[in-house]
């Protein structure tokens, strides 16, 4: 008998709904809840609970998360709720998980032992160069398209010959594109994102040794965020759960974003079907938002139709009312949260605890220009990610090249980089004369210096030495000091100087800062590699391969630097499953969310709805809506509508905070609240009138905090609360009834 565990850390912090979810018996279980309802928690102590009271080995629990951070956190908490490191816990992405497998069984997979992933971008210039190779138009076969026709057809678990093109001969193309991405694929030795799915999945079903072999081990499977899974990650998991698992599967039908990427919520439905003995279990206290916020998500959620309906309520405080800002533009949308940022900081609370969330990546650059001019510190996630950055690509394409000669994504994008005089004719010979005979761009450029003479046959030698050269002076290197000299060897870092040093000064100071920055990036490349050799865990991967592999994999969630305290911004697809005190919902107009592609169809736009609660319910304390009034579009000024997603929301919930300050609209209200601080009396737009003697810029004396200047004044009559900087106290938010300001 092994000793009886203390439970307690376990089931403690859990109330009764939860701890019946973690201790259910081992039987197939869908924990259906609403957000911030615990389902992560529940899922993260259902992984302690299996370790000490089911006694199962650590070796034997595979869980996914939705994001490589969320599985950080995950083994965080279980480490802590343990007292001691879980040791072996798959916990990651189904991507992480999918790629592990794949270098774990290259051979079995049929891939090449240096496999490398190709990124969505990558993967859109090749499409591009095999339409461009078979002399179609582009503009007829846009690579997006084929792309995604690629992609929705992996995830659904289709190859091109599984596809019949039913005398269409549009669709005839497509599959045929289909397959001759796959084959440059292999000649190349790269795998997509879907295929890290599809592939793995394939291993399984064709492998059955295999699969008993991992059906042996993995007995306890888990998953967060079910209601986003694809059809072949589902798939996927009742391959290795089998007929008699018992999978563990968390989720919340109306947080299901993904469709429009080939999610299916109905999974919830159909894991109750496969698997009828499964135990439901519903969740229906939320313990991240105030009653305010809590009531805004619900009534939002509520025009929806089609839901499986839950109910979900708060002990917690009421709560502030939701803040809704008009602003007049995106400028002065951006200085509003960049004032509100600066207020919050002031009265104490990290910058951390503010999230920036909005539809669409482009949106950022305003509330970035508005935090720098504030001297905010910020994180975007998402947007142009440190790995995504050309000079990071371009270093990695040197060290895929030298763990894996046949990229050929890899070779184009360095073999001339910096010049070594191999032109687009050149390349496209090679193409032509790899696609011929079917081998990489490697092998063919290897075959064409093996025969002729010359110039460019030289250069190409020239290139193919130099990959050798680095490739044995970096073995037995220190990953650092291996990416350290491709960097200096290759010539990199040289172009990159040397552009600085020619960056006239009439270019202006822009271009020199961007090479500056290139080179720091480069440098920051060498401290990641250092920092990932000791943070790795992935002790199976040789450590290039592993570090590439996390490039590609967690690019989408590299922070800019992390270790500083800093606003987080991330569109509102990024920010799923996390939780901040302050959130600014922001560009809440028609087109731009709901997003305009998403309005004329029912289902998109109840995805977009989806979307709103997911934004929403990320806010524990307080929530702010903002809109411009004129925003600019691609250089185009546009004057769109508040967001429908605004008026669904119960109005008497919802505080309008912006003043309607009586000025020209050429002026913004952040110019004019600076430039002329006492001026005009703010009218707001309910029907009582503001404090008296509480303009903005006003003079007050308080009692206790002394002497300070109004900043901003909220609501009206008895509710009225302003915000004042005092000279000695800092900023503060006052309740006009109780705070008996005395106007100087
Ligand atoms: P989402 O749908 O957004 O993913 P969720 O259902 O996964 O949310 P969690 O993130 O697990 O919810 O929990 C939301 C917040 O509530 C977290 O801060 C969590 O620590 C807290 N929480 C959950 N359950 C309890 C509890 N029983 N007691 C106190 N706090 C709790
Ligand atoms: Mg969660």
């Amino acid at each position: 008998m092994r000793p009886l565990m203390n439970l307690d850390p376990i089931l403690n912090p859990l109330n009764e709904a939860q701890r019946a979810a973690v201790s259910a018996p081992l039987v197939p279980v869908l924990v259906l809840a609403g957000a911030g309802s615990g389902k992560t928690r529940v899922l993260t102590h259902r992984i302690a609970w299996l370790i000490q009271a089911e006694h199962a080995s650590p070796y034997s629990i595979l869980a996914v998360t939705f994001t490589n951070k969320a599985a950080g956190e995950m083994r965080g908490r279980v480490e802590q709720i343990l007292g001691a490191p879980p040791g072996v816990l798959w916990i990651g992405t189904f991507h992480g998980i999918a790629h592990r497998l794949l270098r774990l069984h290259w051979r079995e997979a049929g891939l090449p032992q240096g496999f490398q992933i190709l990124d969505s971008d990558d993967q859109q210039r090749l499409v591009k160069r095999i339409i461009r190779a078979n002399d179609l138009d582009e503009s007829r076969w846009e690579p997006r398209e084929v792309q995604w026709f690629i992609n929705s057809n992996k995830d659904e678990g289709r190859r091109p010959k599984d596809l019949k093109s039913g005398n269409d001969p549009t669709r005839a193309q497509m599959i045929r594109l289909y397959g001759l991405y796959e084959e440059a694929c292999a000649r190349a030795g790269v795998v997509d994102f879907a295929e890290l799915l599809l592939r793995a999945y394939e291993l399984w079903r064709d492998g059955p040794e295999l699969l008993a072999h991992y059906r042996q081990r993995f007995r306890h499977v888990l998953v967060d965020e079910f209601q986003d899974t694809n059809s072949i990650q589902y798939a996927w998991l009742r391959l290795i759960a089998g007929p008699d698992g018992h999978p563990f599967a968390v989720g919340d039908d109306d947080q299901s974003i993904y469709r429009w990427r080939g999610a299916r919520v109905e999974n919830l439905q159909q894991f109750r079907r496969d698997y009828p003995t499964a135990k439901l279990y519903r969740l229906e206290q939320n313990y991240r938002s105030t009653a305010a916020i809590l009531a805004a998500a619900n009534g939002l959620i509520g025009h929806n139709s089609g839901r499986l309906g839950k109910t979900l309520w708060t002990n917690g405080e009421p709560g502030l009312p939701i803040q809704l800002y008009a602003a007049f533009n995106e400028r002065d949308e951006a200085e509003f949260v960049a004032r509100r940022v600066a207020d919050y900081v002031a009265g104490g609370n990290r910058r951390g605890d503010v999230a920036v969330l909005y539809r669409s990546n482009a949106q950022s650059r305003a509330f970035e220009e508005a935090f720098i001019a504030g001297r905010i510190p910020y994180r975007v996630y998402g947007g142009l990610r440190f790995f995504e950055r050309a000079e990071i690509k371009d270093s990695l394409a040197y060290l895929r090249l030298l763990s894996n000669r046949d990229d050929d994504a890899a070779y184009e994008r360095v073999v001339n980089l910096p010049t070594r005089g191999i032109g687009e004719r050149t390349i496209e010979g090679l193409r032509e004369e790899a696609r011929n005979a079917g081998i990489s761009l490697w092998k063919a450029a290897t075959a064409r210096s093996d025969a002729q003479g010359g110039r460019t046959a030289n250069a190409l030698r020239g290139f193919q030495d130099l990959i050798d050269r680095l490739a044995r002076e970096t073995a037995g290197l220190a990953l650092h000091e291996q990416i350290d000299h491709v960097l200096k060897e290759s010539g990199l870092i040289e172009h990159h100087g040397r552009e600085k040093a020619q960056d006239s000064p009439r270019e202006g100071r822009g271009e020199m800062a961007r090479s500056e920055a290139r080179l720091e990036n480069l440098a920051e490349l060498v401290s990641a590699a250092r920092s990932f050799g000791t943070e790795s865990t992935d002790l199976e991967l040789p450590p290039l391969e592993a570090f590439l592999a996390h490039a590609a994999l967690e690019s989408g969630e590299r922070q800019s630097d992390a270790g500083e305290d800093g606003v987080q911004m991330m569109t509102l697809h990024m920010a799923k499953g996390l939780e901040f005190r302050f959130v600014f919902l922001c560009g809440m107009e028609e087109g731009l969310f709901p997003h305009n592609r998403c309005m004329s169809d029912l289902e998109a736009l109840e995805e977009e709805r989806r979307l709103c609660y997911v934004g929403m319910t990320r806010a524990m304390k307080h929530l702010y809506l903002t809109y411009a009034e004129q925003r600019r579009v691609h250089g185009m000024d546009t004057h769109p509508a508040p967001s429908r997603f605004i008026k669904e929301v119960p109005q008497d919930i919802v505080a309008e905070v912006r003043p309607r300050v009586q000025v020209a609209r050429a002026v913004t209200a952040a110019r004019m609240r600076r430039e002329q601080p006492a001026a005009p009396a703010i009218r707001f737009r309910s029907e009582e009138p503001p404090p008296p003697g509480m303009r903005l810029g006003a003079r007050v004396r308080h009692g206790k905090f002394g002497e300070g200047v109004v900043l901003n004044v909220e609501g009206s009559g008895p509710h009225a609360r302003v915000q004042v900087s005092f000279e000695q106290q800092g900023t503060k938010w006052l309740m006009m009834q109780y705070a008996n300001l005395e106007p100087l």
